[in-house]
């Protein structure tokens, strides 16, 4: 077969690149996925017992115009619920509301004195040099009480890397040094000071998970363009042809890979095999999601909580959220379930027991004070997904910089949360608009931005 146009992957990204070459009135291309549905990462999933997961907890922040209608069209008005995005951290025994390091009057005073010296620290000895790495960026953001207490413990959970690293890029280049008038006043006045207010709503969909977006999304795309349990096996560079697993040879014009590109450069025929060996330099982590599904009804506390941090060591996860609070249909009945999902991140440096991770999840729960009994739990749920965040090592920009220009010449381009590596433009927003840009590129010659110039998009379209 031949196509002018193929992507790789029917993830966000893959499928916001077809849905743009589809507007474009374009109908030569083809979506090739390796799996039997849609959606990568942003796939859901129905247990045995009717709960719904997501990969971890995914919620909407674009503000990328097109995005947001695409939304809508996909899924409808009716489609959506909004909800205040309400976040908590769970230390010493007690909530924290979010931003952490403006609400420390909620600690106990050894722990609050120990942030807001090191905040008074910062104040007195600024740092003025450019962090050379994520460690020392938290040092000079935060001062080294609320980097012990809170940062560290919790940054080194999420990312199953330590702070060193890791770049200072992906947080932005500025060393902002935390409000010492603003956090004092809180204390001083016993003031809350929540990150959530009257505009801060996010959306999720009314029924099948997150998933459920790109189901609609790829009907919009035609269900006939994407080809599933394609996977692809070899990529000859210099002939433009794709052999899948199957034996089936395409050739193409222009080729958008969205899966992850340390796998991908091992599959191109014709690259230079120190290129692919660089490309092996990339860091990523692991994300073990693990669903509880419980009966009855969350303790009040909850009832409004959309997600918890976790920066303390007794449990496994970073994150959990109430995910029967996002939607009802999320379990199969709201007036007798509810349902909480947590994230742990693993890594070579930071090993997980897959064996015991729902026990180990369930324990801390109960531990957490988020469940009563072990005896409420009605349903676990665990799948590892080996790819789950591209970390942005402090080496990565090197290697993307020596690597991506590499598989221009064979008409290769590659995109998305795992296809270009850049955490801070791999949301599903960020990964739909890196496809519609590449689109816009190859079929209209308009530049890209959100991939080459993450800030860039990040300052022009929000966070
Ligand atoms: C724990 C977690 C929490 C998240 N939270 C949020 C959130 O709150 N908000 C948000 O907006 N985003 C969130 N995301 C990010 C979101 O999941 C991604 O933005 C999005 O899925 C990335 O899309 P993609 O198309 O680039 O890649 P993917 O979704 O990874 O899709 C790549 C596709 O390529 C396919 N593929 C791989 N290899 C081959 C092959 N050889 N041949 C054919 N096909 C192949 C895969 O099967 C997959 O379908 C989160 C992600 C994780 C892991």
């Amino acid at each position: 077969m031949n196509y002018k146009y193929v992507i790789i992957g029917s993830g966000p990204t893959g499928l916001g690149a077809a849905y743009r070459l589809k507007e474009l009135g374009i109908t030569d291309f083809i979506v090739l996925e390796k799996e039997n549905r849609i959606g990568g990462l942003s796939k859901s999933f129905v247990d045995e017992k009717g709960f719904t997961w997501d990969v971890g907890g995914h919620v909407q922040f674009s503000h990328y115009k097109y995005f947001d209608e695409l939304m809508l069209k996909a899924l409808g008005a009716d489609g959506w619920l909004t909800h205040q995005r309400e976040s908590w951290v769970w230390i010493e025994n007690r909530f924290v509301p979010y931003p952490f390091q403006n609400n420390i009057k909620y600690l106990t005073p050894e722990t609050m004195w120990k942030c807001l010296e090191g905040i008074i620290h910062n104040y007195k000895f600024p740092i003025n040099q450019k962090p050379a790495n994520f460690r020392e960026w938290i040092l000079a953001t935060f001062g080294p009480g609320l980097a012990e207490t809170f940062m560290f413990p919790y940054n080194f959970k999420v990312w199953a890397y330590p702070p060193e690293d890791m770049n200072a890029v992906w947080v932005g280049e500025r060393v902002a040094v935390t409000d010492l008038q603003r956090v004092t006043k809180n204390i001083i006045f016993d003031q809350d000071d929540f990150s959530w207010g009257p505009n801060s709503t996010f959306q999720f969909p009314k029924k099948g998970g997150t998933g459920g977006i790109w189901e609609s999304v790829g009907d919009l795309v035609g269900r006939e363009k994407v080809k599933l349990n394609a996977t692809v096996e070899k990529v000859i560079g210099p002939e433009k042809k794709i052999i899948l697993a199957d034996g089936e040879e395409i050739h193409y014009e222009y080729l958008m890979n969205t899966m992850p590109l340390d796998l991908f450069t091992q599959r191109v025929e014709g690259l230079d095999s120190e290129t692919v060996q660089l490309a092996q330099g990339l860091k990523h982590s692991s994300t073990n999601v693990v669903g509880v599904g419980l009966k009855g009804k969350p303790k009040e506390s909850l009832e409004t909580m959309c997600w918890m941090y976790f920066p303390e060591y007794n449990s496994p996860y970073y994150r959990v959220t109430v995910f029967s609070n996002y939607s009802p249909n999320n379990v199969p009945d709201i007036s007798q379930n509810w349902s909480l999902m947590t994230e742990t991140s693993e890594s070579l440096a930071k090993p997980v027991n897959r064996e015991t991770l729902i026990d180990d999840t369930i324990r801390a729960l109960i531990e957490d004070k988020l469940i009563e009994s072990a005896d409420d739990v009605i349903s676990t749920f665990h799948m590892a997904f080996d790819y789950g965040y591209p970390t942005p090592s402090v080496e990565r920009d090197g290697i993307l910089k020596a690597v991506l220009p590499k598989l221009e010449p064979f008409g290769i381009y590659s995109r998305g949360r795992f296809g270009a590596w850049k955490y801070e433009v791999s949301n599903q927003d960020h990964s739909l608009m890196q496809g519609v840009e590449w689109a816009n590129r190859v079929a209209a010659n308009i530049p890209e931005v959100t991939m080459p110039f993450p800030e860039t998009a990040n300052a022009m379209w929000g966070k």
